[in-house]
């Protein structure tokens, strides 16, 4: 089923969860250890996040240094298979622009589509840890709106291949990301709403959230967004405070605030058990507020937490 249908079709709440692929060397038992006790839960659909490869530099017996390409989180899309085959759940693979020509994307949709999934995350990633910001390939997407227009001409039948008449047609629905504290290369929120109304234009059919620990930054952004225009569904992002350099990461990598309430219990905190516990509290009480208010789906970052996000669920639904 196609995650619009889901969140089209649920009478009250239901929940999703994002997991990452593991590092590699390790195998697929780990993501069924850590998606086993979640499923109790009956997730509406599970995402699996998507990452570039690095350059990196490796020394050599002679002492010298060779440059290599390697990505520590592959397996998304086989990933996505395993979920949907052990346990009969819709995966969401996300698929990023950085890295990727236009070709080896399309390979990488007709992988998934032969697959049948037939949701896709688009997002353009972030730009690659030796670049200053992100540039694309050289025949490549530069925003996440250009990787959009090339999953919806596929779903047209269009392919990269001119010569290719009559197309077989994708069939994917298409979320995107959206900032309720705007995307921190954008000059303002203005801005930023612009482009996602652009996304939403050109076929998105549902957003998904960057994480937000104040549920009004929320409503705010879904406020805003009927007001631009946007009328489909945005899911929120959810993700815990579990540990105390989170109070300086979350706000660096993601560009997220912490309420002073959250931050100001978190200092207070002597170990990162009693961190767990205040970001536990915290959470349960955004996604009771959510819920509250209607919203179809709240979708979970497990990220390595996924005893966190089961005591949040198991007591909020
Ligand atoms: C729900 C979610 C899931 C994510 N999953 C992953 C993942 O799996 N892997 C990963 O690497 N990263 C992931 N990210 C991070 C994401 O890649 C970064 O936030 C990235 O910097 C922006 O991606 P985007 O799709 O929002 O980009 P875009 O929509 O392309 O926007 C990027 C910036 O460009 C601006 N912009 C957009 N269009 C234009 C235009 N035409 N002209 C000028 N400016 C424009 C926007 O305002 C914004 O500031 C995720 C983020 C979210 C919120």
């Amino acid at each position: 089923m196609k995650v619009i249908e889901h969140i089209q079709q649920t009478n009250g709440t239901k929940v999703s969860f994002e997991i990452l692929p593991p590092l590699k060397g390790k195998t697929i038992n780990s993501i069924y250890e850590h998606l086993d006790p979640l499923m109790e839960f009956k997730p509406a659909f599970i995402n699996v996040t998507y990452h570039r490869s690095e350059t990196m530099f490796k020394k050599k017996s002679d002492g010298t240094f060779e440059k290599v390409e390697v990505r520590k989180r592959p397996g998304t899309v086989g990933i996505c298979a395993a979920i949907m085959n052990h346990y009969q759940v819709d995966a969401v693979p996300h698929l990023i622009c950085g890295g990727f020509g236009k070709r080896e994307t399309e390979d990488a949709l007709i992988d998934l589509h032969f697959l049948g999934i037939d949701n896709v995350l688009i997002i353009r990633g972030d730009a690659a840890k030796n670049e200053a910001s992100f540039e694309p390939e050289p025949n490549g997407n530069r925003y996440a709106i250009d990787l959009l227009r090339q999953v919806v001409n596929l779903n047209h039948g269009i392919y990269q291949e001119e010569d290719i008449k009559n197309g077989g047609k994708t069939n994917f629905c298409i979320g995107v990301a959206g900032y309720p504290e705007k995307h921190f290369e954008a000059p303002n929120l203005q801005t930023d709403m612009m482009h996602l109304k652009a996304k939403v234009d050109a076929g998105a059919d549902y957003i998904t959230t960057q994480m937000f620990f104040d549920n009004q930054k929320y409503f705010d952004f879904v406020k805003s967004c009927r007001q631009n225009g946007i009328e489909v569904p945005i899911v929120p992002g959810l993700k815990p405070i579990t540990n105390k350099k989170q109070l300086t990461i979350l706000p660096k990598v993601f560009h997220v605030d912490i309420p002073a309430d959250l931050s100001n219990a978190i200092m207070k905190c002597k170990n990162d058990e009693e961190v767990e516990k205040i970001g536990t509290e915290w959470l349960t009480e955004q996604s009771r507020e959510l819920k509250k208010s209607g919203v179809k789906v709240l979708h979970y970052y497990t990220l390595g937490k996924p005893k966190v996000i089961w005591n949040i669920v198991k007591e909020v639904f």
